[in-house]
């Protein structure tokens, strides 16, 4: 079984995401996303609304899984037999942080991480940009996966 995990913020989880998880399913038995929990860090959707929203985008979907976690991605990896680590691209911008961060943890753990780019039409969705469009009251369904409310 080739499963990978998916892991970020997701605050909220965006079709930005989701549409890298619906390509990374052509690569992998089972995806598992992967919220990753810091009590210290504030964000705007609480854990079980993140996970609210990634469990009603993937109803149909028995390949992904999700599950919140408090420790490093390493071994929440480890910790779900992962083999993987999926992440998306969409700018320059991401590229020195995946790139620091996919080093490290092969350095630590020897497990790979996956890239893909961005499609064109979603590489201006941000989780950022969905918050602050929230805050002022506008809607953002489109920033959000098909079949989601919130
Ligand atoms: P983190 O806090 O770990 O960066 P995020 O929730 O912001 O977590 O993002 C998780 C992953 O999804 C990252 O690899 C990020 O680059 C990727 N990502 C975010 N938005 C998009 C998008 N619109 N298209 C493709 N990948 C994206």
């Amino acid at each position: 079984m080739r499963r990978a995990i998916f892991p970020g913020t997701f605050d909220p989880f965006t079709i930005g995401h989701y549409s890298i998880v619906q390509r990374g399913l052509s690569m992998f038995d089972e995806i598992v996303i992967g919220i990753g929990f810091n009590l210290s860090k504030k964000t705007l959707f609480t854990i079980e609304q993140r996970l609210d929203i990634i469990q009603q985008a993937f109803a149909n979907e028995p390949r992904v899984k999700v599950q919140a976690y408090n420790s490093l991605t390493v071994d929440f990896a480890t910790s779900v037999d992962a083999g993987f680590v999926l992440r998306g691209l969409r700018s320059v911008g991401d590229f020195e942080y995946e790139r620091t961060i996919a080093d490290a943890n092969k350095k630590l753990t020897g497990i790979e991480t996956v890239i893909l780019f961005t499609e064109s039409e979603y590489s201006f969705i941000s989780s950022t940009v969905a918050r602050d469009l929230i805050t002022y009251g506008k809607d953002i369904s489109s920033f959000l996966p098909p079949n989601v409310k919130i």
